[in-house]
């Protein structure tokens, strides 16, 4: 095992290879807040990469509701069952990643679903947390709550996925950090299945080999936004490249958003993966759950993007504005602008949405609007 150093956990960790770091990082943020559930990113990737023969079970792109919904199921509690207590002092990591954890003979500890763990991508949607008593009434504070996670492969820096592939067919792009399998190599043992945490990584039972999401690689190369970004009726997601906090450029949308203003988290960052897709937490659900979702820091995050200044609100408008990657920003009074890397503007969108108020008076027919009081 080489020694690597993980940010996102604080320190160095074992893992099966040495630290690699691609030229610039495939990275996401999701704004739970503003997800609906409505599934289209799920359909606009099945229908794009998943709806042949064998992968009638496979989701790339899924949306859970979190705490009762799981695909598969369980896929969360059962890897913190298994890794057992998770400590973090001062930002700082002190349990063991999955790496450190593996039994005797594993490169990550893991476990492998069965067919009914497959078998019931809706499980728990819309379920609360909590039980209304009979005929209680709304009293100004949400006590019970839910929310929706939208979940894809992380294209973490270092996946479970790859360190436990004995055949080496899965690689980490140099040119973007996307991860990869090679299904020519794959002999179908299921490590990778077996160990990725997130569960991200499906076999097909008729082709034999596995299967794992591309990040629509075709599309990253035109310098598009993967298809569940592109078409996601929230507008939550936002595609682009990040740096490590040592680099990080506020010019840049996604550095901005995880290392200036550290709004957005990774996706339980104890697993030691550091996972590639950050997340801006739900404001309802109760710190604690979502610390041992989302890491440290997340009340201070919540703070930032309750009280967001015209910047930070202005660039989460930026959120599915163009199905281009804006691999860089800037506030211009009331405008924020997407930019190429070379400061070509590829969208603009207004700080506030503008009003339009009618005149309940029609003045060119002389006529009442209904719609006006
Ligand atoms: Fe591999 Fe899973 Fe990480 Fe994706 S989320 S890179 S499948 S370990
Ligand atoms: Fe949520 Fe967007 Fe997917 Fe709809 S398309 S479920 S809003 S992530």
């Amino acid at each position: 095992m080489a020694k690597v150093y993980n940010w996102q956990i604080g320190r160095e960790m074992s893992y099966w290879y040495p630290e690699a770091r691609p030229e610039r990082q495939f990275a996401a943020v999701f704004d739970v807040n503003k997800c609906i559930a409505c599934q289209t990113c799920t359909l606009a990737c099945k229908t794009t990469w998943t709806s042949g023969r064998g992968q009638e079970y496979m989701l790339w792109n899924n949306v859970e509701t979190k705490p009762y919904g799981f695909y598969p199921l369980a896929w969360d509690v059962n890897v913190l069952q298994a890794l057992g207590p998770q400590r973090w002092e001062s930002g700082r990591y002190d349990g063991r990643t999955i790496f450190e954890a593996a039994r005797p003979g594993e490169r990550a500890l893991g476990w492998r679903p069965t067919e009914l763990d497959y078998a019931h991508p809706n499980v728990g949607e819309d379920d609360c947390h909590g039980e209304v008593e009979k005929g209680a009434a709304f009293g100004g504070q949400h006590l019970l709550w839910f929310f929706y996670l939208a979940r894809i492969c992380n294209h973490c820096t270092y996946p479970a996925c790859l360190a436990s592939c004995p055949r080496g067919s899965i690689y980490k792009r140099p040119e973007d950090g996307i991860v990869l399998l090679d299904q020519g190599r794959c002999r179908g043992y299921q490590e990778c299945v077996k160990a990725c945490p997130y569960k991200k990584v499906f076999f097909n039972p008729l082709t034999g080999v596995s299967e794992k999401c591309i990040a629509c690689f075709p599309k990253i190369e035109q310098g598009l936004q993967p298809q569940c970004f592109a078409n996601c009726i929230g507008k939550i997601r936002l595609a682009g490249w990040l740096s490590t906090p040592d680099k990080a450029d506020p010019a840049n949308p996604l550095d901005y958003l995880v290392h200036v203003r550290k709004v957005a988290k990774p996706l339980m960052p104890q697993l030691g993966l550091e996972p590639n897709v950050y997340y801006i937490p739900p404001l309802h659900a109760p710190p604690g759950f979502l610390e041992q979702m989302f890491g440290p820091g997340v009340e201070e995050a919540l703070a930032t993007y309750r009280t967001a200044d015209d910047d930070l609100a202005g660039l989460l408008g930026l959120f599915g504005s163009t199905e281009r990657v804006v691999p860089r920003w800037r506030r211009e009074g009331d405008w924020i602008l997407g930019l190429e890397e070379g400061g070509a503007e590829i969208v603009r969108v207004p700080l506030r949405e503008p009003v339009h108020i009618r005149a309940g008076l029609d003045p060119r027919f002389g006529i009442q609007r209904t719609n006006c009081p």
